[in-house]
């Protein structure tokens, strides 16, 4: 089945998994963002059963605003391959790290892999560092109205599956914090949300959180996890899936 985007918007679902009303990844070069010691990473702190409960509910199953009350969105499990292209600006760093980002992905998910295509028709995943005014004249569909934030996702689902996901990353953002927006943006493609815990990513703000952008925090993994698991279909309730949840929660 094939999805032409213009032609069948009807049918398609699309959202904007960023904030347009408030900042998203607000990085103020002036804070304390980067000011992490190794002491105070909470990546590896283990998070509470509920927490992971909690996070997951609100990660995949409410918009990013926490305004509405989703169903599970996700590539399809039967889709062994998602296909990351990356347009716009490249430095070696930030190849490292979506690599590095790309690998921790694929261990916490058996069924679909992602990997870097240089083939843009082939892509699943564009990834666009480029200003603001460049990717909105190549990328009509995927317009970038604030730009005052470090980056956007825009991701595409038709009533099963997510088809498409356009990462807009801003070519300012400061080196010290870019593999943050990176791993942000990218989770946000497989189609999780925002968060107000800060054991996780997926704060909409990052300014200020003790967080190694290199690595999944344990409280990110779970989620992650749950997400992956072929139990957890595209378009089920809390309802239909909080046993699953819990398995994970109590691990
Ligand atoms: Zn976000």
């Amino acid at each position: 089945m094939k999805f032409a985007i213009a032609a069948t918007s009807i049918s398609i679902l699309f959202l904007m998994i960023s904030c347009e009303k408030s900042p998203e990844l607000s990085l103020q070069t002036t804070t304390t963002t980067t000011q992490t010691s190794s002491s105070g990473i909470i990546n590896n702190v283990i998070p509470t059963s509920q927490e992971i409960y909690d996070a997951f509910v609100r990660l995949a199953l409410k918009n990013s605003n926490n305004t509405q009350t989703m169903t599970i969105r996700k590539w399809a499990t039967s889709k062994t391959q998602i296909k990351v292209y990356w347009d716009g600006v490249r430095t070696t760093a930030l190849f490292t790290a979506l690599d590095k980002v790309i690998a921790d992905m694929n261990s916490l998910n058996k069924y679909s892999k992602l990997v870097r295509t240089e083939v843009v028709a082939q892509a699943d995943i564009i990834i666009n560092r480029v200003d603001v005014a460049t990717h909105n004249a190549k990328y009509a569909g995927f317009q970038v109205t604030n730009t005052t934030v470090q980056g956007n996702t825009f991701t595409q689902w038709n009533n099963t599956e997510i088809i498409k996901s356009v990462i807009w990353l801003s070519p300012s953002t400061p080196a010290n914090v870019q593999n943050g927006v990176l791993r942000h943006e990218l989770t946000h493609a497989l189609g999780l949300g925002h968060i107000e815990n800060t054991k996780s990513i997926m704060v909409a703000v990052m300014s200020g959180i003790n967080y190694d952008f290199n690595n999944y925090s344990v409280l990110d993994q779970r989620v992650l996890q749950i997400l992956a698991d072929a139990r957890v279909k595209q378009g089920m309730t809390e309802v239909n899936i909080s046993t699953v949840i819990k398995e994970y929660a109590a691990k």
